[in-house]
């Protein structure tokens, strides 16, 4: 298995096969050079971030976005002052452009097996629940796994 992708944390459905074939090529599917690769939804830079839907939203979810680190750092101790300054930024602009006037916030970082992440390179999850989908389950809500 590819250090840069944990196939544990990906088990179901297409993404699990996405997560296969990236173990197998044995690339980081988030650096920059590869993530054209292996993401289809529009990008933008901000600083240290990029910014993107991503591809395989929770369910149910209004927004999730992707903010993943440009550079490849695995761990929240690696973040710069500047990055981390610049992610609150983000945070701010996406939350305000989309009105999200509530939602959730997740970081992943550093061994996989203790995060739940697919993919070991540093990114965050802004993510907004959707309480009038029609799956929606007020027992159940929007859950993340981690580890
Ligand atoms: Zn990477």
């Amino acid at each position: 298995m590819s250090s840069f992708v944990n196939e544990q944390n990906a088990k179901r459905g297409h993404y699990a096969g996405v997560i296969k074939d990236i173990a197998e090529k044995a690339v980081c599917p988030f650096c920059p050079d590869q993530l054209v690769n292996f993401h289809k939804n529009p990008i933008r830079k901000h600083g240290h971030w990029i910014v993107t839907n991503n591809m395989y939203p929770y369910k149910p979810v209004k927004q999730h976005i992707l903010l993943i680190h440009e550079e490849h750092i695995e761990h929240a101790n690696e973040i710069s002052s500047s990055a981390w300054a610049e992610l609150r930024e983000v945070i701010e602009q996406e939350t305000t452009d989309r009105n999200m006037i509530g939602g959730a916030l997740t970081m992943r970082f550093g061994d996989t097996r203790f995060t739940g992440a697919s993919v070991a390179h540093l990114h965050a999850h802004l993510v907004q629940s959707d309480p009038d989908a029609s799956d929606y389950d007020p027992e159940q809500g929007l859950r993340v796994r981690i580890g």
